[in-house]
């Protein structure tokens, strides 16, 4: 069985950058999503809830024979690795063992199957990053905007689990939630960047993109939801640069409508710019971008004065 997807692509361990590839299983998917599901969340369509777990392993080694020569790999599930209904404890040791050799993994997770228990049986000689999508550190925003359906508490338990194991963290936070303007956004991120500096590895800021299915979908087709402007991106990476934060953002969509934006004329340059510093860690590549395009000014504007639909189109 071959994975939902799977490209290879630069990234960086420490200072140096390598082959790295990335795997989309496709599982029984987030258990989270088949109950309640997050509303920006659109990954249900990448699951099956047939796909058995000798398919998730076929789907693995599909990947590893086609590319051999890498040293990092991130394996996605469009859920949680550790959750026994998508990945068994089985399955989980078999692709640790499976991954041997290789210098870096990363995975991801909700927060609850974060425990002691799972990494009992778990053996492995690679460097371990777990990606937690946290979103944001304020709960109301994650509980009610964002329907996550835990606290920071339950993260702070699992990042605390992971560091006893010399694990690394990855967090997510999401910029511009439904209901959130456009300079709320800007701001709950930053608080969050403060609160978690301390507990996190690295930063990956998500800017949310409208899939489809969801309940972010729906409210931008009645326009009362407008994705994040890439300024307001590269304003969160300059300022969490400027605090010894370690922050990446990969904005996916980029330049379409439904994706985070500028105008037509600068956003895929302004997005490149976000992913070539997110590789370099190189500030350099983003100062004095905010020249580059009148369109800057319209943001300022609509920082001062966009309501809650965040509508002021360009
Ligand atoms: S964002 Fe994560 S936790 Fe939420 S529904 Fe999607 S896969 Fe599940
Ligand atoms: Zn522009």
């Amino acid at each position: 069985m071959k994975p939902v997807k799977l490209w290879l692509e630069e990234e960086r361990i420490g200072h140096e950058i390598v082959p790295c590839l990335t795997v989309i299983l496709k599982t029984p998917g987030c258990s989270w999503a088949h109950t309640e599901g997050c509303t920006m969340c659109g990954f249900s369509r990448d699951s099956d809830p047939e796909v058995t777990q000798q398919e998730i392993i076929s789907q693995l080694m599909y990947a590893l024979e086609k590319h051999r020569e890498i040293d990092m790999i991130k394996l996605f599930t469009s859920g949680s690795f550790f959750d026994d209904k998508e990945i068994t404890p089985e399955t989980r040791e078999d692709i640790f063992r499976r991954l041997r050799g290789l210098r870096m993994v990363v995975v991801e997770s909700r927060p609850e199957y974060i425990t002691e228990d799972v990494f009992e049986n778990l053996d492995f000689d690679f460097r371990l990053q777990i990606g937690i999508g946290l979103e944001t550190a304020d709960d109301e925003i994650r509980l009610k905007s964002i329907n996550k359906g835990f606290k920071f508490r339950d993260y702070k338990r699992a990042v605390n689990i992971l560091k006893d194991r010399n694990i690394g963290v990855k967090t997510y936070l999401l910029l511009k939630p439904p209901g959130l303007t456009e300079r709320e956004s800007i701001e709950d991120v930053m608080k969050s960047i403060k609160k978690i500096r301390g507990l996190t590895d690295t930063v990956s800021l998500n800017p949310c993109n409208v899939q489809s299915g969801t309940v972010v979908e729906r409210l931008w087709r009645a326009g009362l939801y407008r994705p994040p402007w890439l300024w307001s991106v590269v304003e969160v990476l300059k300022g969490s640069y400027e605090m010894g934060v370690d922050i990446i953002s990969d904005p996916v969509g980029a330049g379409s409508q439904r994706g985070p934006h500028n105008c037509r004329k600068c956003s895929k340059d302004v997005a490149r710019s976000i992913r070539l510093f997110s590789l370099q860690r190189n500030i350099d590549l983003l100062s004095g971008i905010e020249h580059s395009c009148e369109c800057y000014d319209l943001w300022q504007t609509v920082l001062n004065y966009e309501n809650h639909a965040g509508i002021m189109e360009v």
